[in-house]
């Protein structure tokens, strides 16, 4: 397993496992962070809230 935990994001995206999307993005913005790059941070953070998911089937 990967390491998960580490970062609490917030609490506040909707992450849908199987998304690639989130995944991809989760990734970037932890890097964003990293390197201190708040504002793309954001900006990643706004894309996760935000992203179409087709396969979103609730239930
Ligand atoms: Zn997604």
């Amino acid at each position: 397993m990967s390491e998960q935990g580490r970062d609490h994001p917030g609490a506040r995206e909707r992450l849908v496992p199987g998304c690639d999307v989130c995944a991809a993005l989760l990734r970037q913005r932890a890097d964003a962070r990293r390197v201190g790059d708040h504002g793309a941070a954001q900006a990643y953070g706004r894309e996760l809230e935000n992203h179409p998911h087709p396969a979103a089937a609730p239930r």
